[in-house]
């Protein structure tokens, strides 16, 4: 182990999005910082994989055009965004019924279902207008919309089965866990946060709206060589003690001093690392409740994106398989066409820890419902096992079931003393997504600045 040790004015635990968004910004006032990252590199939730010779994004991937601060960077750094290929008919195989509808159309549910599809989505809306974001333990109704399941709210708003079914699809992939484990409150700052329920659920126009040409998580890396020697990687923070002058941050690789930490890792994530003194009750309370979603995230490459000669968008929603959604993830320029699907909550949950090729044979089998027999004879196959990965655990954020934001919600932000907050789940734009990490960085850096003024 190469140990070091030094003095900075600010340690940055993680070097996600959002830890490196801090030191950046830090950098650039003229404060001097270490971003200690446990991995053995940067970049979190987002990485890059390799399916047929081509680079795909194995964690975040996705961005929508209201996501202004990752836009920006996007721009800054020099890396252009495509659109989703949307192209041609979608599948929606729901409660028994299959159809397809291209994304221009409504789904493709009989009258009565899409009539209470509808209402359910305008009470949602109505519910998330209210919603702050920021405080949504503010919202008036507060207790009784923490204090159930989605699952539960869902089956008093209607009794439409695939009007439910579809919403369990969009839960389950929003969120990565089951309707029965995020409360109603949950899901409404999440939506607030998205610009409302049908924006945070689409693709075009939505938060699925692009992709970036080469993958997202080239920012991280271009922000981390930006930092250079600033970043140390394989140096997972054990402890952080605070006295009222300064911090001591202990990793592996090395034990630093300063007058700030920053801890950017998911709030599970950073209730590892222990505290001197210990933490609030409320804010440990919080980090006890907050459990990661659990996705695995698939690439099945074949020699051509077949189904788009058969009329198909490659977008495949289905309340019948164990794995899905499916969205095509073809590379521009290239003949080679790529499915980029997901197995996402209870799936998840069930087959992360079964081996690869049954989880490729599940996939295949999948997909050859809906797209026959061409669909079972890939080219190559790449996963990423977001809940065994050991510094991330799942994503691709939290999901705090009922009674979590009301009761310990506050203490998701506040800094405990000299150690302050960052990350996705703190922010208040996008919470969950690349950019609420940007955001919360931004932010998290804006408060060490103040708090270092004499
Ligand atoms: C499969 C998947 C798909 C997704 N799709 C999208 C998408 O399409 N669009 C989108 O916007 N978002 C998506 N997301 C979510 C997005 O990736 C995250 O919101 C974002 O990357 C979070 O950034 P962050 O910096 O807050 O956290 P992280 O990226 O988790 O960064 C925290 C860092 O802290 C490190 N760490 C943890 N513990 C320690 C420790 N003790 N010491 C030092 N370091 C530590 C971790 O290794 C990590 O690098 C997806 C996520 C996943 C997993």
């Amino acid at each position: 182990m190469n140990s070091q040790s030094s003095h900075v004015d600010v340690v940055v635990v993680g070097a996600g999005f959002a830890g490196l968004t801090v030191a950046r910004t830090l950098t650039k006032a003229g404060v001097s910082v270490v971003v200690l990252e446990a991995d053995d590199r940067v970049g979190g939730r987002t990485m890059p994989g390799r399916v047929a010779e081509q680079v795909v994004d194995l964690g975040g991937q996705w961005v929508g055009p209201d996501q202004l601060h990752l836009l920006a960077l996007a721009e800054e750094l020099g890396v252009r965004t495509i659109p989703q290929y949307l192209e041609g008919e979608h599948i929606l195989d729901i409660a028994g019924r299959q159809a397809r509808h291209t994304e221009d159309q409504d789904l493709p549910l009989q009258p009565a279902d899409l009539a209470e599809f509808d209402k359910v989505t305008a009470e949602l809306d109505a519910l998330t207008a209210k919603t702050d974001v920021a405080a949504p333990w503010n919202i008036e109704g507060a207790g009784a919309l923490d204090g159930q399941t989605f699952e539960t709210w869902l089956r008093g708003a209607t009794e439409s089965a695939a009007a439910r079914s579809v919403y369990r699809q969009f839960v389950k992939t929003l969120f990565c866990v089951e309707p029965g484990q995020v409360s109603v409150l949950t899901f409404l700052q999440y939506a607030a946060g998205s610009h409302g329920v049908i924006h945070m659920m689409s693709s075009r126009g939505g938060s699925q709206d692009s992709i970036f040409e080469g993958g997202v998580w080239q920012l991280a890396g271009k922000m981390a060589q930006e930092l250079g020697d600033a970043v140390v990687i394989n140096a997972p923070v054990r402890s952080i003690a605070q006295t009222s002058d300064e911090v001591t941050v202990t990793s592996d690789a090395g034990v630093w001093t300063a007058n700030l930490a920053v801890v950017t890792a998911a709030p599970p994530m950073a209730a590892r690392i222990s505290y001197t003194p210990a933490l609030s009750a409320l804010r440990d309370g919080l980090t006890q409740r907050m459990p990661m979603g659990s996705v695995i995230k698939l690439h099945v490459a074949y020699a051509t994106p077949f189904w788009r000669a058969q009329g198909l968008s490659g977008q495949i929603i289905s309340d019948r398989t164990v794995t899905g959604p499916w969205f095509d993830r073809s590379f521009p320029g290239v003949e080679t066409g790529c499915l980029v699907g997901f197995f996402v909550a209870g799936p998840a949950q069930a087959w992360a820890d079964r081996s690869p090729e049954d989880r490729r044979a599940r996939a295949l089998e999948d997909l050859t419902t809906y797209l026959g027999p061409e669909a079972n004879a890939p080219i190559d196959y790449v996963e990423r096992v977001w809940p065994a990965a050991p510094w991330q655990r799942g994503g691709y954020t939290t999901a705090a079931g009922p009674g979590v934001l009301t009761a310990f919600g506050p203490a998701l932000r506040g800094p405990a003393g000299r150690v302050h907050w960052a990350g996705t789940e703190t922010a208040d734009v996008t919470p969950g997504y690349i950019n609420g990490a940007i955001q919360s960085g931004k932010r998290a850096a804006a408060d060490c600045i103040e708090h270092l003024k004499p």
